[in-house]
């Protein structure tokens, strides 16, 4: 994030107050929709292999539980803090409205690097983070589930953890576990290949040819890896990608099969052959299409005009500032915005839990085409809101969410 623009958090809230403005939302419900109903912050002692002993922090934030459990990730990262969390537990809030989906939202994290820890470290950290969050978790309260620096094999432990002190095996409490522990069929694609199909609804909106298109695609962990891929199945030109150690370009585009491999072998994307960039470079290539699937706060004030790409599909969690937003639409560039973009993790996630409370499984074909059709839904109830009111594809995503979710505060009423 560069100085001038806003952080995670301040950029959520002024997304939510830019759609509480044009709802003419009461001063009541904005109360509550501005604040985070719960938020833990937990230190916890991890014994490390050389028989030290480190505390970690770790949090578990629910935002808005109206429109059922709270759902979101993990995040396992040296950056994660509070703010950053509760900002990532708004966007979860509003990602599951828009999507239709009924769940409240929120998120966790710990600051950690987990590439500095050790299989058996990162296996004590988790027990440990997931028993500080028993509290607060479970399948009709709270599901957590992966994000940057978190996988299946954290999410099978979690559960582990959980169902131990239970004293039964409870697959609901999290989602994006290995499919032989009630993990569903396609969730470690599932973010991707929403991604996909989204980006295909944009091309068609925006009027571009489909032919030839370029991407780029900051961010080669799970999401923008699967992006690539995709994308390059589907025919189009790939042609930089970046991890946190750089990136690389090719005009003619990439072999993404044989960057996944140098991946898949611990390498960074520093390593492999090619023209490299620096992710800065990487957000002002001229492309057709730029798929930000890294950290918030990437497209900023200071970038925004500098950025040639026709339309972006954001990937990551709050990759451009409202101050971005703004430079953006004055240059006609179209941002369809992450909680449409990416929502098939969580629209999977749903799946996943829904299969394991009936015990009954689907195969990876019903899934994808479900997601599909919430997806497609989705983007077309945005769109249309959009050109009605004449409003950006963030916001008409956010009147749509915050509606959803204001309606729902409202008919449940306040307690007592
Ligand atoms: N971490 C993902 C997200 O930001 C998925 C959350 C989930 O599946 O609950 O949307």
């Amino acid at each position: 994030m560069v100085s001038g623009d806003s952080g995670p958090l301040a950029t959520a809230l002024a997304q939510f107050h830019a759609a509480a403005d044009r709802l003419g939302l009461d001063d009541d419900l904005r109360q509550i929709l501005a604040s985070c109903k719960r938020e833990l912050v937990v230190h916890f002692p991890v014994r490390m292999d050389d028989g030290s002993i480190r505390v970690f922090t770790g949090y578990r934030v629910q935002h808005n539980l109206a429109r059922g459990p709270g759902k979101g990730g993990i995040r396992y990262h040296p950056a994660v803090d509070l703010d950053e969390v509760k900002a990532l537990a708004m966007w979860m809030t509003w990602k599951a409205a828009a999507m239709g989906i009924p769940y409240g939202g929120a998120k966790g994290g710990v600051r950690v690097d987990p590439k500095s820890l050790s299989l058996g470290e990162l296996e004590r950290l988790t027990r440990r983070y997931a028993t500080e969050l028993a509290p607060i978790v479970g399948p009709q309260e709270d599901i957590p589930a992966p994000d940057m620096g978190t996988d299946a094999q954290v999410m099978a432990w979690i559960m582990d953890t959980v169902s131990m002190h239970q004293g039964y095996t409870v697959l609901g409490v999290v989602t994006g576990k290995p499919p032989a522990v009630g993990g569903t069929a396609g969730r470690v694609e599932a973010t991707g290949r929403g991604i996909t199909y989204i980006l295909e609804e944009a091309v068609a909106w925006c009027g571009l040819p489909r032919d030839g298109l370029t991407v780029a695609v900051q961010g080669f962990g799970n999401v923008g890896s699967m992006v690539a891929i995709l994308l390059s199945q589907r025919g189009y030109q790939v042609v930089a990608v970046s991890d946190s150690s750089g990136g690389v370009y090719d005009g003619t585009g990439l072999n993404i099969k044989a960057l996944v491999e140098l991946k898949q072998k611990g390498a960074p994307l520093s390593q492999a052959s090619g023209d490299h960039i620096s992710n800065q470079e990487l957000l002002e290539l001229p492309v057709d299409i730029l798929i930000p699937a890294a950290l918030e706060g990437q497209i900023t004030s200071q970038n925004a005009s500098r950025v040639q790409a026709r339309l972006i599909i954001e990937g990551a969690n709050g990759p451009t500032t409202p101050e971005a937003d703004c430079i953006l639409k004055e240059n006609g560039v179209t941002v369809v915005p992450d909680i449409l973009a990416n929502a098939g993790g969580l629209v999977v996630s749903y799946f996943e839990w829904v299969q394991d409370l009936q015990s009954f499984f689907w195969d990876e074909e019903e899934v994808n085409e479900r997601l599909s059709h919430i997806m497609r839904r989705a983007f077309r109830e945005i769109t249309s809101l959009a050109e009605r009111g004449r409003m950006t594809l963030r916001e008409a995503a956010m009147v749509l969410a915050v509606s959803r979710v204001a309606e729902a505060v409202r008919l449940r009423g306040l307690y007592p």
